[in-house]
């Protein structure tokens, strides 16, 4: 296709956003450029790729380490009831979907837990992160990450109908353990006790995705400076100033703890009552695992993932060795279930 051919097409399918006067030819070929990290792909992150992906991001690379089911569907609008059926892994079901609506822009998808030990290659090379994850430990990660490289990132998070956003421009901004030196779990509900609205959902991805197109074009001057909450249902609604770093913040000093932890073994899922078990790298033969776990319970798989069923528990492998198990929160449990099954 010749380059005014491609330029016509373009025009066509982003005529809407070039009206657009902020954005334009210009920011339009900027955000063609780009490359964004989205870390998470269940509601939050779902919202934020379906939004950057019609805007016409060039690259999306999308880190996800779960895989599709039925409860998901209420609020994780790139994927649907044949996902879940596969147990499709978020990150394959997600480049599965832009593709049907936006085939000219590359999604990398990355099946894989964002850890202290992949940070480097899951991250590197991207000009902005989002995030989509749903605990403050990847965030801690994230965040030094992006301080320690000068990445840009932005905080997203949504429980219950509360959404809460900031976006973090390293030397420039507070960064999140400016704001939370510690995690405030234990004082803020999780997923866990309190639901979530999928409406609090979209619209804190609404508000970052807006914050990154601001970003990738170049406009940072119009990029908010403050910690932003919102209830959808209370309607109440809350800014903290996040404009300069905070004085003795470990992060902002350099002291990269996150980055340099040792990572998780294995850990509890969030609202799921499962357990991951975080392996080096165990390169898993499907078809001959298969084989091998039949007489013990029921087993299946596909290219992606390989599941075992053996009451009460239901395991899902996937082909680097992790695991997430299913029917437990006791990670020895889980560890023993593994060993027998999988390997120690
Ligand atoms: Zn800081």
């Amino acid at each position: 296709m010749s380059e005014e051919k491609i330029e016509e097409k373009i025009g066509d399918r982003y005529s809407r956003q070039l009206l657009f006067a902020e954005i334009g030819a210009e920011g339009q070929r900027k955000l063609a450029a780009a490359r964004v990290a989205i870390v998470g792909c269940g509601a939050t992150g779902s919202a934020l790729a379906s939004l950057l992906a019609r805007s016409g991001v060039g690259r999306l690379r999308i880190i996800d380490r779960d895989y599709v089911e039925l409860t998901n569907l209420q609020r994780q609008s790139l994927f649907d009831e044949d996902d879940a059926r596969e147990s499709a892994p978020k990150a394959i079901a997600a480049a599965r979907a832009i593709a049907r609506f936006n085939s000219a822009i590359a999604v990398e998808p990355q099946v894989a837990d964002l850890i202290p030990a992949n940070a480097d290659s899951l991250l590197s090379g991207c000009d902005l992160i989002l995030d989509g994850t749903d605990n403050f430990e990847t965030r801690y990660l994230v965040n030094d990450y992006a301080v320690k490289n000068s990445v840009a990132w932005i905080y997203a998070a949504a429980v219950a109908s509360y959404a809460v956003t900031m976006n973090i421009l390293p030397g420039e901004t507070a960064c999140l353990a400016c704001i939370f030196p510690q995690s405030p779990r234990g004082t803020v509900q999780t997923c866990e006790t309190a639901g979530i609205l999928n409406s609090a959902v979209n619209l804190v991805a609404s508000i970052a995705a807006t914050e990154a197109l601001k970003f990738l074009v170049g406009a940072r001057a119009k990029m908010r400076r403050t910690l932003l909450s919102w209830d959808v249902w209370s309607n109440e609604r809350a800014e903290l100033a996040a404009i300069h770093p905070r004085e003795g913040c470990r992060a902002c000093a350099g002291d990269f703890i996150h980055l340099a932890g040792e990572g998780r073994p294995h850990i509890t899922l969030c609202g799921r009552n499962s357990v991951q078990i975080h392996e080096r790298e165990r390169p898993v033969d499907f078809a001959e695992l298969s084989v091998r776990l039949q007489p013990h319970g029921n087993v299946r798989h596909n290219q992606f993932v390989l599941k075992f069923w053996r009451e009460p528990y239901e395991m899902t492998l996937f082909p680097d060795g992790r695991a997430i198990i299913k029917g437990t929160t006791d990670t020895a449990v889980a560890r023993s279930l593994y060993a027998r099954f999988v390997g120690s």
